[in-house]
């Protein structure tokens, strides 16, 4: 993942001096733009045009017929240059420098200290667009979009918020509640009338809504049971998204990356809970327990885990210990690792005169002694998706070798499925132990037994056993 070289802040100016060196158009672009804040213009131009010289004068802006010096610099908040020549640029960006105040220099950012994003304009809203100095249309195309998104009026939102804020810091004392009147605040009618342009309807609406909040005890928390996929970013459900966007808490598995538990809200609290095979993990007793305490201390909390929930997610025993202690709950589905397997791979699951049946079985079931139904399914063409059999695969094969599955039925692995670092590896039932000798394969491997998995892509895939794929 690429890092920030440049880091978007938001940078205090009101009533601070904002120097602006140069003569011409440059000067007048990032005029304009300045007009847009509280700070104290300076133009410095012995000889701006005439365009500069009528805006400056009718906004009041400070007029100085002179470059900068390190004495008028020394009290600047910003610097920016726009002098339009690489020499006078450069000279004017010591002078700041040793002034110690940030400078922009227009369109040279090897001389720059700070860069100016584009900005999406709804005072006091401001969304600032950034690429780090890479790609300045793509910032712009981004702009574009955010642009038609919000509607002009969108910055009333924010003046409603600016004249409520203190009061609600004052009477809802604890962060959670204030968040959740916010959040609410936004959604509902006073925002309705902000936007509509009825500010006072508006501000009246929000202090009703205030003394509802107020005299409101403590509501009780909710816990979301949501499916993160199989681990890329992109195959999270819109829903999955919206809840992590709004979670006090996200309680997650080890086997969702990083990548997606970084996209709930920056604030929420993160707790890992472990689970993956040979690492230490929270007892499921203490999950439970957990999910329970927060949920009782009014915090909405996404349990995010891998996959869907319901698939081998032991959602089973949260429901039930959230039932029992009264707490609500609601289950959002996500993409199994045996659907992204079978999407990484064009495998149908269900074949017309194949396979009609799809069986989802974990790998350690096939440690008892006692065959299961789904043996008997597998032998009758049914497409077997085996979770968490990658170390027990060998196991897999001889039983269900001797439920009478063929030893040259197809079978595909997965490893990282879904995701940009997926492998493929593929062979017959009768080779498939080979992959529980497999120590390079470190992510999760979900395998696909069965005769439809013939009819997927497999060119590119792997064999099972290492030494196969040097011998090829
Ligand atoms: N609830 C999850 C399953 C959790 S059990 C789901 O619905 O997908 C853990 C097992 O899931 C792993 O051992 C592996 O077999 C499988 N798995 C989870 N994510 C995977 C992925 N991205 N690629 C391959 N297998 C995966």
């Amino acid at each position: 993942m690429s890092r920030f070289k440049f880091f978007p802040i938001s940078y205090d100016v009101a009533a601070r001096v904002v120097v602006v060196a140069g003569n011409g158009e440059q000067a007048l672009q990032k005029l304009r733009l300045l007009v847009r804040t509280e700070a104290r213009l300076v133009l410095c131009a012995a000889d701006p045009s005439a365009d500069l010289a009528a805006f400056a004068a009718a906004h009041g802006i400070e007029h100085i017929a002179a470059e900068p010096d390190a004495r008028r610099l020394a009290s600047a908040a910003l610097l920016f240059i726009a002098s339009g020549d690489a020499g006078d640029d450069a000279r004017l960006a010591l002078i700041a420098r040793a002034a110690g105040v940030p400078v922009n220099v227009v369109d040279r950012p090897q001389i720059s200290d700070f860069a100016v994003p584009a900005i999406v304009d709804r005072a006091p809203v401001a969304i600032a667009i950034s690429t780090d100095g890479h790609a300045p249309v793509l910032a712009q195309k981004v702009r574009a979009a955010i642009e038609a998104m919000l509607p002009p009026a969108f910055g009333r939102l924010g003046e409603l918020a600016a004249g409520l804020r203190e009061r609600v810091n004052l009477r809802l004392g604890e962060a959670n509640r204030r968040r959740r009147f916010w959040s609410r605040l936004f959604d509902g009618r006073a925002a309705e009338a902000a936007l509509a342009g009825e500010a006072e309807r508006a501000r009246i609406i929000a202090l009703n809504a205030l003394d509802a909040a107020e005299a409101d005890a403590m509501p009780a928390g909710k816990v979301f049971l949501v499916g993160a996929g199989p681990g890329a970013e992109d195959l999270l459900t819109i829903r999955a998204h919206r809840l992590l966007q709004t979670a006090d808490v996200i309680v997650h598995d080890a086997l969702v990356p990083e990548a997606v538990i970084a996209m709930g809200r920056r604030d929420a609290e993160r707790i890992a809970v472990g689970k993956r095979k040979g690492r230490h993990s929270v007892a499921q007793g203490e999950i439970d327990a957990l999910l329970v305490r927060l949920a009782r201390d009014g915090r909405q909390v996404v349990r995010l885990k891998a996959g869907d929930p319901l698939v081998f997610g032991r959602a089973g025993e949260e429901i039930a210990a959230l039932r029992a202690a009264g707490i609500a709950y609601e289950v959002v589905p996500g993409v199994t690792a045996a659907l992204a397997a079978a999407a990484d791979a064009a495998v149908p699951l269900t074949l017309r005169g194949v396979a009609s049946h799809l069986v989802v079985a974990t790998g350690h079931g096939a440690e008892g002694t006692e065959p299961e139904g789904w043996e008997k399914l597998a032998a009758e063409g049914a497409t077997i998706a085996v979770y968490m059999g990658k170390s027990v695969a060998e196991r897999v094969a001889a039983r269900l070798s001797a439920a009478g599955l063929a030893p040259a039925t197809p079978v595909l692995a997965v490893e990282n499925a879904g995701r940009a670092d997926r492998r493929l590896l593929a062979g017959r039932l009768a080779e498939l132990g080979g992959l529980a000798g497999r120590a390079d394969l470190t992510g999760p491997v979900l395998i696909l037994i069965g005769p439809a998995v013939a009819a997927g892509d497999l060119a590119d895939a792997e064999p099972f056993a290492a030494s196969l794929a040097a011998a090829a």
